[in-house]
């Protein structure tokens, strides 16, 4: 492998002003040190697939020495072995349908925790002085239920103490520390996260994503084959292309790394062709119209007829199922006809049945003839791009590519940056490789 030095990455335009959030209220970090050093301080985050076997973890060992001892300062950050997470959780809902999650984060953590040590011995195997930091450790403090806590704070003291003696630090993801001294998972992909949040409380010059593909590109590779990689996407496009199932970055760290300015690299742990940089827009980026395609299955509607058009009804009804902690995704109420009006919503279908239960109440009160339909099987497709702003045109383009291709849409849904529409979950892959066609997304832009 060729022993390129990693880049190191523009740093954010004004990174002093996104750290005044009384985020960082002590920063031990010595950057009068770094400045008068040329060594960098490098985060590498390594997912599952890039930890999934002992010779994965001696190459993952063997990158880390390699930049080590090119002169840098390194923190790599890991992931559970792939499908270690999954297979916790399956054991857990096969001893109780509904286990504690305060017991499935401490289930869950362990997946990390296992990676970190291996990581560890295998890097001291090679004569490197590495020590492994979970995320208590690592300062990484954290509030909200258990298994979706939110950062809250960081305190990077203990793992600068072990940068000054020289040592490499091996950090386990997706998982931080309650103000009660709990252990807490991050939500799925929070290795990102923990990535992301370290780079910042470190200020580390250089923050790369190492996955099993080589950067972003305009729809998920293993879907559409003349996919393009992206050389460079802005915060913005690559949230909404996060939120809507591009899952090469967890949407989370996308939103912290936009909030504390921390630009990053997404690249392959496998070899070192350029990565995507993930950076604030520029004004050279509105020149492409749509920057990419995401697809998300298992999506589910429910519409709602006959609810009396009265102030307050919407509330309510979606009270309810925020009540139930059902994350709506589409929402679109229809003009009233007679007094009555329509309401649907999507949802991940697993939501589906919790979500009908906790309607039925609330209608059965307000509305007694009203009627619930459901409809599972579909996914939602999203095209993003802030070109989408300055031009005109780009939901025909859009819709005229899927009516071509013979696929009926359900519901649409847009923001600024983003068309959104439902289909037949069997057609999202004919649907998403029509729409990359339609905006010649496979061309690089002249
Ligand atoms: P890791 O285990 O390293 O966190 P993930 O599996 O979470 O990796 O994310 C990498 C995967 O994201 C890729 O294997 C790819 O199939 C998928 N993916 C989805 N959308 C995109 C996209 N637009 N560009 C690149 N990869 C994508
Ligand atoms: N292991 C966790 C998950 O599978 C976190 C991560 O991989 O980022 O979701
Ligand atoms: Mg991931």
């Amino acid at each position: 492998m060729p022993a390129s030095k990693p880049v190191r990455l523009p740093k954010h335009p004004d990174p002093a002003q996104t750290l005044k959030f009384n985020f960082l209220p002590s920063f031990p970090s010595s950057p009068s040190l770094r400045a008068a050093s040329p060594m960098a301080l490098i985060v590498q985050k390594y997912g599952g697939t890039s930890v999934g076997s002992l010779d994965r973890i001696r190459n993952v060992a063997a990158r880390v020495k390699r930049t080590r001892d090119q002169g840098n300062q390194v923190v790599a950050v890991v992931s559970a072995m792939s499908g270690m997470t999954d297979n916790l959780i399956k054991m857990a809902k096969e001893l109780a349908e509904n286990p504690s999650e305060r017991e499935l984060d401490v289930l869950l953590a362990t997946g990390e925790q296992q990676s970190i040590a291996l990581l560890t011995i295998a890097l001291n195997e090679l004569g490197v002085p590495a020590t492994s930091i979970t995320g208590s450790q690592a300062g990484i403090h954290t509030t909200g239920s258990h298994t979706r806590g939110r950062i809250m704070h960081m305190d990077p003291s203990l793992m600068q103490g072990f940068l000054d003696e020289g040592k490499s630090l091996v950090v386990a993801g997706f998982q931080g520390v309650t103000p009660g001294g709990m252990i807490h998972t991050l939500g799925r992909g929070g290795s990102d996260l923990t990535a992301i949040a370290v780079a910042a409380a470190l200020k580390a010059d250089v923050c790369q994503i190492l996955t099993d593909v080589d950067g972003v590109y305009t729809c998920d590779p293993r879907v559409v084959k003349n996919a393009r990689k992206l050389p460079e996407i802005s915060y913005d496009e690559m949230l909404e292309m996060a939120s809507s199932g591009s899952k090469v970055m967890q949407s989370r760290s996308v939103e912290f790394a936009k909030k504390f300015g921390v630009v990053f690299e997404v690249c392959s742990s496998l070899n070192d062709n350029p990565g995507t940089l993930v950076l604030e827009e520029h004004p050279n980026m509105e020149n492409v119209v749509i920057r990419g395609v995401s697809i998300e299955r298992s999506q589910a509607r429910i519409t709602l007829t006959g609810i009396p058009d009265q102030p307050g009804m919407s509330g309510l009804i979606l009270g309810a199922l925020g009540d139930a902690e059902i994350n709506l995704d589409m929402i679109v109420a229809n003009i009233a006809h007679d007094g009555l009006a329509r309401h649907s919503f999507t949802m991940h279908s697993s939501d589906l049945g919790k979500a009908q239960a906790a309607l039925k109440p609330v209608l059965a009160a307000l509305a007694p003839n009203s009627k619930i339909e459901t409809e599972a099987g579909i996914a939602k497709l999203s095209a993003v791009g802030i070109g989408m702003r300055s031009h005109s045109g780009v939901a025909a383009t859009m819709f005229k590519a899927l009516g071509a291709a013979g696929i009926n849409i359900g519901m649409i849904s847009t923001s600024e940056i983003k068309i959104a529409v439902t289909v037949d979950e069997q057609r999202i892959e004919d649907a998403a490789r029509a729409v990359h066609d339609a905006f010649d997304l496979d061309k690089a832009p002249a």
